[in-house]
């Protein structure tokens, strides 16, 4: 891998710290003030509290200058009442002290309502000042914790900045831009190649961008998404790891459709592979140059079965395991993908150490390869 890319592989990690950080420290403003408003809403139950208890007290005082008053004039009434002259005149006195006195048991009433009534509403006091006063002290728990939590990103945010400033300088600046660029609109500027595909948007690459990403000479970004693009090698040897280890070769069937050979020699054009394939009724033939994995000459389509239509070409050819779809050939055009490449080595490798100690030979074995 291009030590250009591994500084954009850690270069996005630490971009994502960065932004991970800064929108963290952004929210946190939000969740103080969030923590506030709901230390405002007890506030504000408190205060409703006391107000109630505040017009109570205002109601009693009312009553009780209402009954003070009209004592004074009961009083006044009994005063009068020792002076008249008539009966009509006392029965009218009579009359305004029953009515004075039947106004003080009326304001009398009210005053033991509100007594009854201070009860709860000192409870309701109590109680909002209770959570008040539990919420305060939480509240300036999570805020300090919050102070020290921004303090502590920002802390950390310097740290990445630094990182990454030392980062770029390992990138060419037209790669960094380019990076950028695609970060801004897409959230990521580099993407992993795994099966044939760019994992940044799931197209498939063509094979010959396919190959220069997983040669790792040169930067190539993907035609579709624009992401710069990388192979890891590790992730390739993880698939590999179990056919590695695979004790015995896995043999092609016979009657296939499609079937793979080795030949040393072809037409002067050295080693090659063939791949050989059955489609509605005809069959066809292509050429590889097994180094380079380039088509050799046009693909070639008889009449029938390819056994029948091409039997010059298997006769002495060593069978290989490989089957891909009419689709996938199509698709690699002109140059087989690395990883096609590849696994056909491979399995010639194994076929020759099994032709070597004749472990398993069902297909004949090319005479080149049997005096070796
Ligand atoms: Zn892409």
């Amino acid at each position: 891998m291009l030590p250009e890319i591994e500084n954009l592989l850690k270069l996005q990690d630490v971009d994502k710290e960065i932004r991970r950080l800064r929108d963290e420290v952004a929210e946190l403003p939000k969740r103080v003030a969030a923590i506030e408003a709901r230390l405002a809403g007890t506030k504000a139950q408190l205060d409703k509290a006391h107000a109630a208890v505040k017009t109570d007290e205002a109601a009693r005082r009312k009553y009780e200058s209402s009954i003070t008053e009209l004592r004074t004039k009961i009083s006044k009434y009994r005063d009068q009442s020792l002076d008249v002259k008539t009966n009509e005149q006392y029965r009218a006195l009579l009359h305004e002290i029953q009515f004075a006195e039947k106004e003080i048991a009326a304001n009398e009433d009210k005053i033991l309502e509100l007594m009854v009534n201070a009860d709860a509403r000192d409870k309701e006091v109590k109680a909002a000042q209770a959570d008040l006063k539990a919420e305060t002290a939480e509240i300036e728990q999570e805020k300090e914790q919050a102070r020290q939590r921004t303090a502590e990103d920002e802390k950390l945010l310097a740290e990445w900045r630094g990182k990454r400033d030392q980062l770029r300088s390992g990138i060419s600046e037209n790669l960094l831009r380019h990076y950028e660029r695609v970060s801004k609109f897409r959230g990521s500027g580099i993407s992993e190649v795994r099966d044939h595909k760019c994992m940044g948007c799931q197209v498939m690459l063509r094979p010959q961008t396919y190959n220069e990403v997983r040669s790792g000479r040169e930067t190539v970004v993907c035609d579709s998404c624009q992401r710069i693009l990388y192979f890891d090698p590790k992730e390739e040897l993880v698939d590999q790891i179990p056919s590695l280890h695979r004790p015995k070769r896995h043999h092609p069937k016979i009657d296939a459709p499609q079937a793979w050979y080795y030949r040393p020699e072809f037409a002067g054009d050295g080693e090659v592979f063939l791949c050989l394939t059955n489609l509605r009724g005809q069959a066809s033939r292509r050429v590889y140059d097994i180094h380079t994995g380039r088509l050799i000459g046009d693909i070639l389509v008889r009449e029938g079965d390819f056994r029948q239509a091409f039997p010059e070409d298997i006769t002495g050819a060593m069978r290989l395991n490989g089957n891909w779809s009419e689709k996938d050939l199509d698709n690699f055009g002109t140059e087989l993908p690395m990883v096609v490449l590849d696994s056909l080595n491979a399995d010639l490798d194994l076929a020759r150490h099994e032709a070597s100690t004749g472990s398993h030979v069902k297909e004949p074995v090319p005479t080149g390869q049997a005096a070796s």
